[in-house]
């Protein structure tokens, strides 16, 4: 079977170190075993899209020498089938409609199941959550190991369709996974909370589970994500060159001093190896490393 992954980004702004790493991971990881790699532009939130987000992110992929296997998809031309997925998600029983706000959640953020068997009076439908069973969920995640977490602990019933009518992240995530036929899920590991609520969601839908392994993100000695810090550093005042090298630092993959981006790019392919990359969520990278 082909390995299939992909780099979902979110059009919010530019592409920063933080997300630049998840995109040569993702990338590394599928085409140094001979699979498919894929790009996703998540734009199903309106209010946080920045104008030109998208097209600039996919003009970085190509200045890097990251090229899809594939067109590019946009979640915005998906929205039937994330309906389609909740209708039925409803139809069952297994979502439910709710007439909560924001205010109504309290601080530990887990729903209390306000209108889990049916509205209260007074309250009118906003959003979808989904019901959640008390059981564990398991998943071995490839970098990070085995991760165990039962839902109605962590975050309780949650929304997959919000107020606003938005599909959720974690809704259209998995239905995109699937439907673009995802095999392996590479990215940060701020995105490993998230992962259990997709595993259950792919339970409950029928779809396979993919291979996930979230990479540590890369935080300065103060515990500060480099994400925006760095936004403007690396991506646009260092080379491509000098900017994957720090990538493949930051992926604890070996760095040779070779002079050409496609010769660099070829050795990495053929050096990758995901099990390098050490089991933490964060990780403090010193710029100065890959020079
Ligand atoms: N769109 C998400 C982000 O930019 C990533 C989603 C994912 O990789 O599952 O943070």
């Amino acid at each position: 079977m082909v390995s299939i992954g992909r780099f979902a980004p979110s059009p919010t702004g530019d592409l920063h170190f933080g997300s630049l790493l998840a995109a040569v991971a993702s990338y590394l990881q599928a085409k140094s075993c001979g699979g498919q790699w894929l790009v996703r532009i998540e734009d199903i939130d309106p209010p946080r899209e920045v104008p030109g987000s998208a097209a600039g992110i996919l003009q970085d992929l190509e200045r890097f020498g990251m090229h899809p296997d594939r067109e590019v998809l946009y979640q915005s031309t998906r929205t039937g089938a994330y309906e389609l997925a909740i209708n039925k998600l409803l139809d069952s029983g297994l979502a439910y409609w709710c007439g909560c706000s924001r205010s109504e959640i309290p601080a530990s953020g887990i729903y209390p199941g306000t209108c889990r068997y049916g509205l209260p009076p007074g309250k009118t439908a906003r959003s979808v959550r989904l019901r959640v069973s008390d059981k564990i969920i398991r998943f071995n995640d490839a970098i990070q190991g085995l991760v165990a977490e039962n839902l109605a602990e962590t975050v309780g019933d949650f929304v997959i369709k919000r107020a606003d009518g938005v599909a959720a992240y974690q809704l259209a995530v998995v239905v995109d996974d699937a439907f673009q036929g995802i095999t392996e899920v590479v990215r940060g590991a701020d995105l490993l909370d998230s992962t259990a609520r997709q595993v259950y969601l792919q339970q409950l839908m029928g779809f396979k589970t993919p291979l996930y392994a979230h990479h540590p993100v890369i935080t300065d000695a103060k515990g500060r994500k480099l994400g925006k810090r760095y936004g403007s550093d690396p991506i646009t005042s260092l080379s491509p060159l000098q900017v994957l090298r720090r990538a493949l630092v930051a992926l604890a993959q070996p760095c040779p001093a070779l002079a050409g981006m496609d010769e660099l790019w070829h050795w990495a392919l053929r050096n990758w190896q995901l099990s390098r990359i050490p089991a933490v969520r964060e990780l403090i990278l010193n710029p100065s490393d890959s020079e």
